[in-house]
């Protein structure tokens, strides 16, 4: 029998940001999240430390800190390189938080985390070479070969999103220097974008009748009238789908993986998306791997990035309480 560990999980996205108490069992016990502070590097971890100030008190002593991240990150290191959609970088994370909080940190790509908490303890449960694909404010990834997440040179690899589909596509997002970019298509700022751009262009539509009355024309309200059966709001996501069926035909090529998750809080639409997605790479992608890949949707939705993080932490820091795969619960 284990003792009873305490780990909070954040997950620190683009746009939002979640801080989750996780036994060690990997059941949330409570969870709070709010925006993210993107104007400047001090605001960003002002608030990150406000949140997390707030969630320990409020915990008791905790045993150690995962953090998921929405940047390049030198996992070794535990130290933030780069961020496309926050203003983090060059920020010894770990560190910093370790140092603040007095107990261990890791801290890891949020795709990566996510990743994990899929193939360990969701949809990944049974093989070992698997994809993971967030769709949120960018598009995340993570990748599993040979049943280990793969980290590269300096830990960044997965960057999956940042695939070229159009070598002169409109500039890619924040600090990407690329053109073309899967994310730039299939986001869910790019969704958000799609919705707005419609909604003017069609006031007579749904979408454009939600604009004239003054309700929040984005992703979530798009993806929302397509699962109600709004015929525009399913083309959109169709052609949506469509572009990330391209960039998984290519994951598909590259990596030969038994599966491909799609998560994050933009795949919410994933009844739409995903056979669009499914049809393109079986008409794109090479044999044999395209007859042997699956594309699925994430078991643990919006809460992956919390559950990830922290499971990250037991899984390096506590090695031999981690709880066996597939054994959560
Ligand atoms: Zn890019």
């Amino acid at each position: 029998m284990s003792p009873a560990r305490s780990i909070v999980g954040v997950d620190l996205g683009g746009t939002k940001l979640a801080v989750g108490l996780v036994d060690d069992n990997l059941g949330i016990l409570a969870r709070t999240s709010g925006p993210v502070a993107t104007e400047s590097p001090e605001a960003c971890l002002d608030e990150l430390y406000r949140r997390l100030d707030e969630a320990t008190a409020e915990y008791g002593p905790v045993d150690a800190l995962g953090v998921g991240t929405a940047s390049m990150v030198d996992f070794r290191a535990g130290r933030v390189v780069l961020s496309t959609n926050l203003p983090l970088r060059d920020v010894s994370l770990r560190d910093l938080l370790s140092e603040r909080y007095g107990v261990p940190v890791v801290v890891d790509n949020d795709a990566n985390v996510a990743c994990l908490a899929e193939f360990r303890y969701g949809a990944g449960i049974g093989t070992s070479e698997m994809i993971m694909l967030t769709l949120g404010t960018g598009i995340g990834g993570g990748i599993v070969a040979n049943g280990q997440l793969y980290r590269g040179a300096s830990g960044a690899a997965g960057e999956l999103g940042h695939m070229v589909i159009d070598y002169d596509g409109p500039r890619c997002q924040g600090a990407c220097p690329n053109r073309g970019c899967l994310e730039v298509y299939a986001s869910g700022q790019a969704m958000g974008q799609a919705a707005r751009d419609t909604a003017r262009e069609q006031p007579d539509s749904a979408l454009g009748r939600a604009l004239a009355a003054g309700d929040e024309v984005g992703g979530p309200l798009l993806s929302a009238l397509a699962l109600d059966g709004d015929p525009l709001a399913v083309a959109i996501l169709t052609d949506i789908g469509e572009k990330l069926g391209l960039g998984i035909a290519s994951i598909v090529n590259i990596f030969n993986p038994e599966l491909v998750v799609i998560g994050g809080g933009a795949a919410q639409a994933a009844a739409i998306l995903l056979p669009a997605a499914r049809r393109v790479v079986a008409e794109r992608a090479l044999r044999p791997q395209r007859d042997e890949v699956r594309i699925v949707p994430a078991q643990h939705g919006v809460d992956a990035g919390v559950l990830g993080a922290a499971a990250l932490a037991i899984i390096e820091l506590f090695p031999d309480e981690a709880p066996a795969r597939g054994g959560r619960g």
